[in-house]
């Protein structure tokens, strides 16, 4: 094992911290076996006689399994759509208002609730007590902004049709039909909920496919949708391995709202435009911080030490690159440092609120991380701290990394770690740093600090990213539900969150009126009279700006 530059400090207090924090966790009392059997009743699964094999849970801090998640099959899928199908046109039936309240139900609670959805998101995903909260917190706030906006939102417009008063035009908005959600395992809970609850705001029903490792957090979010009311069949859950159900998934449905890494959101882009849906792509990132020579670095390094660390790394907008101006780079790296020590000395494999950094989501995908790690170490990157599995606290546990000299001919510079690992680079010149943060292929998020916010938008107005946060990582763009939040180039097609979150699960349907026939040529009037007349029309609607 390599130590790090500050590898021995780290060492020390994560063995102090193992005996006190770390150890052999075990379920908490309220997830029982009763509990995690209904869950996992919930999945569509063996309707056509088709049995998949049931896929292991496994509890991440420790490796124990936990239950057997049925697995579904593409006529499962299918027998999913179609009852989903069913339930939808009579919810569409139903007014607005009548729809809103199950979410006014909802709302309450998943607030009180949130210890039982903490402890099911920690299971299947290693997360902090803390950070699972946060989570939970998510599908609350996105249900209050909706329930806030859907009337305005989804109402009807009226808009002036070609002729004033004799013709008008109005906009409507319909639902899809049934919306596929396809949902991570980062944000299990969140995103899957978030996601599907707008959806069924605006009339649809929703087929619902977790990834298996974190399906037990998300059955139990939809069983409290139905005890909020939510009409029986309305939200079907299909779990299986993407690419066995994921054809089935689009072939049955009018829309899909997918989130996940850019490789797969490529196939499920082909397949939806295969299909002429529309489909709604939240994609991967590589996302940059840029610190300007007038940054405070007292309010820097907390937030970029969340930005970076926060979920583990595992959060689609953290930081990965960080580019430090030259006059204070030396320091930050020093102060940047010593906090990620300190981090990985509070990590903890526990259901309550004591550690402060948590496990990855699973042993696959920390190699994955130890692998872009290795990979720079090998190429002459330096390791100032972490670098290394914490084996003693949980299987998949990996320390804070902080690197620098990365180069790029190394996995870590250009492709998504979503680890907990950042590199910092040392910048002088503005317009260098600008061109070296758009220079991936990605564009999800970028972030900018400065004690003036003047000069942070002038740069912020040149980054090429879906979100960008000035003075902040990432949490002030994802958590203002009222703005829509997507990626641009390869990180994503279309937006969650603000108006455009609700209205991409409708179809815009434009009905014409004319209450007198002057659109069509009146019988036997010569055509170079109609024509005189058009002409004139047209220049006169644009002198009196009518229209
Ligand atoms: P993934 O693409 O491997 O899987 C995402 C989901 O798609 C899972 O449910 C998986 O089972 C399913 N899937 C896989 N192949 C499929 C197929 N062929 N057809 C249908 N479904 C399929 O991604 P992941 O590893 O679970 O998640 C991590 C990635 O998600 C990272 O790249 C991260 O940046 C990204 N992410 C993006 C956002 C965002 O909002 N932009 C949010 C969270 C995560």
């Amino acid at each position: 094992m390599v130590t790090a530059v500050t590898g021995g400090k780290w060492m020390e207090r994560s063995a102090m911290e193992t005996t006190k924090q770390g150890g052999t966790a075990t379920l908490p009392p309220r997830l029982t076996t009763a509990l995690i059997d209904r869950l996992t009743g919930m999945v569509v699964a063996g309707t056509a006689g088709q049995q998949r094999d049931p896929y292991e849970m496994i509890e991440v801090y420790t490796g124990n399994v936990v239950g057997e998640l049925p697995q579904s099959s593409p006529e499962d899928v299918a027998a999913a759509a179609a009852k989903v199908r069913a339930a939808q046109r009579e919810w569409a039936s139903w007014p607005l208002r009548r729809r809103l309240a199950v979410f006014e139900r909802a709302h309450e609670l998943i607030l009180s609730e949130h210890e039982t959805i903490a402890e099911l998101i920690q299971v299947g995903n290693g997360k902090t007590r803390r950070m699972a909260v946060e989570e939970s917190c998510d599908v609350p706030m996105v249900i209050s902004h909706y329930l806030k906006v859907a009337r305005r939102v989804l109402r009807p417009v009226r808009r002036g049709g070609p002729m004033p008063f004799i013709t008008t035009s109005t906009e409507q908005h319909r639902p899809k039909g049934v919306v596929a959600v396809i949902s991570p395992w980062n944000f299990p809970f969140a995103i899957s909920l978030s996601d599907s609850i707008p959806a069924l705001i605006a009339g649809n029903g929703v087929v619902l496919k977790p990834d298996n490792k974190t399906a037990l957090c998300v059955l139990y979010g939809v069983e409290l949708l139905y005890r909020a009311g939510l009409p029986r069949g309305l939200l079907q859950v299909v779990c299986g391995g993407g690419p066995d159900v994921g054809p089935s998934i689009v072939d049955n449905a009018d829309f899909v709202m997918f989130t996940g890494s850019t490789a797969t959101g490529r196939i499920i882009g082909e397949m939806a435009g295969r299909n002429l849906i529309g489909c709604s792509l939240e994609l991967g990132g590589k996302n940059p911080m840029i610190v300007l020579d007038d940054a405070n670095l007292d309010e820097v390094i907390p937030s970029a030490v969340f930005a970076v660390f926060g979920n583990s790394g595992q959060a689609c907008m953290h930081i990965e690159r960080i580019y430090v101006h030259d006059r204070l780079h030396d320091e930050f790296v020093r102060r940047f440092v010593d906090a990620a020590a300190d981090l990985g000395a509070k990590a903890g494999a526990r259901y309550d609120y004591t550690p402060e950094f948590g496990s990855l989501a699973s042993v696959d995908h920390m190699e994955k991380v130890a692998a872009h790690i290795e990979d720079a170490r090998a190429k002459g990157a330096t390791v100032h701290t972490g670098g290394v599995p914490m084996p003693d606290i949980g299987p998949a546990f990996y320390a804070p990394t902080v690197l620098t000299g990365v180069t790029p001919d190394m996995l870590h510079a250009t492709q998504e770690t979503f680890g907990p690992v950042a590199t910092i680079y040392r910048f002088c010149d503005e317009q260098e740093v600008i061109r070296q943060a758009n220079a991936t292929t990605y564009g999800l998020n970028a972030s900018v600090w400065s004690r003036s916010p003047a000069h942070a938008n002038r740069i912020a107005d040149r980054l090429e990213a879906g979100n960008i946060n000035i003075n902040d990582g990432y949490v002030t763009t994802y958590s203002s539900k009222g703005t829509p939040s997507g990626g641009v180039k390869q990180s994503g097609v279309g937006a969650r969150h603000g108006d455009a979150g609700l209205l991409k699960y409708t179809d815009t349907i434009n009905v014409g009126v004319q209450k007198v026939q002057v659109m069509t040529a009146r019988a036997k009037q010569p055509f170079d009279k109609q024509l005189r007349q058009t002409m004139l029309t047209l220049r006169w609607m644009r002198k009196l700006r009518i229209r």
